[in-house]
């Protein structure tokens, strides 16, 4: 006897998707190359190597209310990121990481036939959560130096659209309707800062503008987060994934244009932040002194990574605003070198794609794992 598949019964815009590669978990790495986790180097992720401040781990083993759900509206803790980003806490919205926020923004704006448009190379979740809702994607490609193609972008809202457009299976694929333009600053995988005069005239176009800011605490420029108070449509993503070093507890922050918080209020899962996160959230609020300190110290590390870098022939590493450095591979195979890297226990992350043939990102890490890591690329020179 089979019973009924009701795979027919399935969102067909859903079938067409790429499927998610998942990173390996870091102890089936540890296992893999028989090197234990606490001697490996990862500098793959973007993580903060500082992990949490230690008043974080101090508030979460004395909190004693896990067995109660959380504070829907997470009052304290959006009074705190008011404090901390300078803006109402009306305008804020915590979520589980800056992804979840993502999610939402996509699902809040996009039918089946809409459109968003992207700027490639960047951060993939924008595409996907996009694709997720039956969206398209209108991919505005960087420029060589990653800057944002601007006037290319302007084009598609005034004269239609002549962009690439990937993955347009579904209804209407001549004239899907861009809605939202993501924009991250600093770029991910690039460092790339977004200028003030670039946003602001792209914040003139009838779309919504979500400006990603997970990096912007090591940029040596201000977060736009305050923008959102003159702009109805530009949306802010910030997380303590990065800075703040606890991505794993899953924790990040909107900063939302008024007449949008009533529709996420109605819109969003109760209970999306968990309390470990709000008590780690509200912990690292209370000492952000101590995670400026961490900041100021991978922002030395990087200019010092990024020095040592383009001293090695075979890389050439781009000005990185962000706590990591995206380098082109010269003269070799960046997957080979990715491999061998991997070898010694070192982790980077490895791209050959369209804008990135050929390159490695490399997170900033302690001084002890740069070293490690140019000890490593030194003795692969040859
Ligand atoms: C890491 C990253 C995020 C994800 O943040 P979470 O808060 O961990 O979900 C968002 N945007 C960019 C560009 C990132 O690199």
């Amino acid at each position: 006897m089979t019973s009924f598949v009701p795979q027919s019964l399935l969102n067909l815009h859903l079938s067409g998707l790429e499927e998610y590669t998942p990173i390996q978990p870091f102890e089936v790495l540890s296992r893999r190359l028989g090197i234990p986790a606490s001697q490996i180097v990862k500098l793959d992720a973007n993580e903060n190597p500082y992990g949490p401040l230690p008043a974080v781990a101090e508030a979460l083993a004395e909190y004693p209310y896990y067995h109660i759900y959380p504070d829907p509206q997470q009052s304290e803790l959006r009074e705190a990121l008011s404090g901390f980003v300078g803006v109402p806490a009306e305008h804020i919205l915590p979520g589980q990481g800056a992804d979840e926020l993502l999610d939402y923004i996509c699902r809040l704006f996009l039918s089946p036939g809409d459109a968003i448009i992207n700027t490639p190379p960047t951060f993939g979740m924008y595409s996907f959560d996009a694709k997720l809702q039956g969206g398209q994607v209108i991919d505005v490609w960087r420029r060589e130096d990653y800057s944002v193609d601007v006037a290319g972008i302007e084009k598609i809202l005034g004269i239609g659209y002549s962009a690439r457009v990937t993955d347009a299976p579904i209804s209407n694929p001549q004239s899907p309707i861009p809605k939202i333009l993501f924009l991250t600053s600093p770029n991910n995988p690039s460092g790339t800062w977004l200028g003030d005069e670039d946003l602001r005239r792209l914040l003139a176009l009838p779309l919504v503008v979500v400006l990603d800011e997970a990096y912007v605490e090591f940029a040596n420029q201000p977060s736009r987060a305050d923008w959102v108070l003159a702009h109805d449509n530009l949306i802010v993503l910030r997380t303590f994934s990065k800075a703040a070093g606890i991505a794993g507890l899953r924790l990040g922050y909107g900063i939302f244009p008024a007449w949008l918080m009533p529709y996420l209020w109605k819109f969003k899962q109760p209970y999306n932040v968990n309390v470990a996160a709000s008590v780690a959230g509200l912990a690292s609020l209370r000492h952000t002194d101590q995670i400026i300190a961490v900041v100021e110290k991978l922002k030395s590390e990087r200019d010092r990574l990024y020095a040592a870098l383009s001293a090695i022939p075979y890389l050439r590493p781009h000005p990185s605003e962000a706590n990591f450095v995206l380098c082109r591979v010269e003269g070799r195979d960046a997957g080979e070198l990715k491999q061998a890297l991997e070898r010694q226990g070192i982790l980077v992350r490895y791209y050959n794609k369209p804008g990135l043939d050929n390159c490695i990102r490399i997170s900033v890490g302690r001084p002890e794992q740069t070293d490690r890591l140019l000890e490593a690329l030194g003795s692969l020179a040859s």
